[in-house]
């Protein structure tokens, strides 16, 4: 509508609609229409449009608004940075209907020159544009684990008397997904080739695939596939080789030979078999990406990862306090049902007025309510938190009197994320030396496949958690998982606590723990050094302990 200049009432009444919808907790598709002519915001002509929806996926205003745009024009919408009224002049001015042609128009200098645009505007484009070309075809690894997970249960079926297994990145747990790979082990491989090409979904191109591989595209879907093929007696060693990373595979294991060289002599049944045979503590899958985790083995010094179940509690999570979906009250039962000790709310600081953050007497009020709640629902504890915004100098959202009151803050950079490494890195340690920030949030901003985070120092910025005690998180948000995992390891080295944090908005972001889990497993990730392993009583102490820390030196 933004687009074809449509009443500007009219658009900010689909606007409303929205976000109350957005806000309830049910189901649009399943209210009935009384229930939804009851939801604020939705008049007649917004009714009859869900209704429409309902009954044939679409609306005749939403056809006819398609029906005038060009199609490239709704992937140019996609481009980050670009809101409808840019793409409008865009359209208007050059003619631009397709990302190829924003691009083109980029590097010839023609956008700078519109009004409005200029030399910053246009060089962000092209790089939105690079960024979203180089990502086409990428999927997050928590976008795309039901799909392959169903593809597998089909092929198991599909193709009978076979090993049929996950290997590439999705059984090492990247946390993108380029490739949905699978190894179809048995003695009979002509006819299980054929097999797979009977199979509906995958669509094979015989281009790019070989006599052991076939490779194509998953049908409806922008995702590639392999099924490689071996024969049983190589299934175990062809298994561990298409599922470690490169690196891993050419990591030494003895003076003479590598992984691979090893794997080549084909003598074990399953990989703990391999393990043994080379004096190797066992590796887990994820961890199979070339770091130090051979020599680690070597020395039995892999540790036992963490495991969903050793969190105790869930830190940093909002609620309609600020722009949460869910109450305090339903995000602290929700909790305590699914079995957790406590739980750690902490809604955005005054100054994310996007978001709305909190002003001081709805901080105060919030945590009013919480010592009721916490009356209510003991031993079970929600501790007070705040996801305070780190300033552009680095200092925290509050006054002093205010910081003091929370149990602990989450420290974290939303604005202003266009930074140098030295601007965004002496940010986060003026906030890192903050003795109220108790957690480093979500360090480089980054949303995988769609923003890259501001660049940092990470060793730096981790020698200072280590100097000032404060824990990193893992975003566990798929579109974060941030801290990233190459670095945990070095984050546990130098004793650095790190914090799995869905950072939830609503009652079901709970769920995302798991990716946190994933990712901190790669990384090597021990309970020990976990902060949400710890029981009630033992983050109680430690909340307290660094509280009375900053009553001594003040
Ligand atoms: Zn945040
Ligand atoms: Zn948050």
């Amino acid at each position: 509508m933004e687009l074809h200049d449509e009443n500007p009432f009219k658009i900010r009444s689909y606007q409303s609609a929205l976000n109350s919808l957005e806000r309830g907790d049910a189901d649009i598709m399943s209210l009935s229409e009384q229930e939804l002519s009851k939801t604020p915001g939705v008049g007649k002509s917004i009714l009859e449009a869900i209704l429409s929806l309902k009954a044939s996926e679409s609306f005749p205003q939403l056809d006819q608004l398609i029906e005038k745009t060009p199609q490239g024009i709704l992937e140019v919408l996609q481009i980050k940075g670009l809101g409808p009224k840019k793409v409008k002049t865009l359209w208007e001015e050059l003619g631009i209907t397709s990302t190829h042609e924003l691009m083109e128009a980029c590097q010839s200098g023609k956008v700078a020159k519109i009004k409005g645009f200029g030399e910053k505007t246009q060089e962000t484009i092209i790089q939105n544009l690079e960024f979203k070309a180089s990502n086409a075809g990428k999927w997050l690894y928590a976008d795309i684990e039901e799909v392959i997970e169903q593809l597998s249960k089909i092929l198991e079926e599909q193709i009978s008397d076979a090993e049929v297994k996950v290997v590439g990145e999705f059984a090492r747990k990247m946390e993108i997904i380029s490739t949905a790979e699978w190894l179809i082990g048995s003695d009979a491989l002509f006819a299980k080739k054929k097999q797979i090409k009977a199979v509906e979904n995958f669509e094979v191109d015989l281009k790019s695939s070989g006599p052991l591989c076939l490779r194509g595209k998953i049908k409806d879907l922008d995702l590639n596939f392999a099924v490689h093929f071996c024969e049983l007696k190589e299934f175990a060693a062809k298994h561990y080789s298409l599922s470690a990373s490169p690196l891993h595979l050419q990591t030494l294991i003895d003076e003479q030979e590598t992984v691979a060289d090893k794997l080549m002599k084909n003598g074990f049944k399953d990989d703990t078999e391999f393990f043994n045979q080379n004096n190797l503590q066992y590796i887990p899958i994820e961890m199979r990406e070339g770091f130090d985790e051979i020599s680690l083995a070597k020395e039995a010094k892999i540790p036992q990862l963490l495991e969903e179940k050793d969190l105790k509690g869930i830190l940093h999570n909002h609620s309609t306090y600020s722009d949460g979906k869910h109450s305090l009250r339903q995000m602290a039962e929700y909790c305590k049902e699914l079995g957790y000790e406590y739980l750690g709310i902490s809604d955005h600081s005054r100054t994310a007025s996007y978001a709305g953050g909190l002003e001081i007497e709805k901080v105060l009020k919030q945590h009013e309510e919480i010592d009721t709640l916490n009356q209510e629902l003991a031993p079970f504890r929600i501790f007070k938190g705040i996801e305070s915004d780190i300033l552009g100098d680095g200092s925290l959202d509050y006054p002093e009197e205010i910081l003091s009151k929370f149990d602990f803050i989450v420290s974290s950079v939303h604005s202003i994320l266009n930074m140098d490494i030295t601007r965004a890195t002496n940010r986060l340690l003026t906030a890192i030396k903050n003795p109220y920030t108790t957690i480093l949030g979500h360090p480089t901003g980054r949303l995988l496949l769609r923003r890259e985070g501001y660049p940092i120092d990470h060793k730096t910025i981790i020698d200072a958690c280590a100097e000032h005690n404060v824990v990193i998180e893992i975003n566990a948000n798929p579109w974060r998982l941030d801290l990233d995992w190459r670095w945990v390891r070095y984050a546990m080295e130098k004793g650095v606590k790190l914090a799995i944090n869905p950072d939830a908005h609503e009652m079901e972001g709970y769920a995302d723990m798991k990716y946190g889990v994933l990712v901190g497993r790669k990384g090597g990730l021990t309970s020990h050094l976990t902060l949400n392993a710890m029981n009630r009583e033992e983050i109680t102490q430690y909340f307290e302990n660094r509280k009375a820390k900053i009553k001594q030196t003040n």
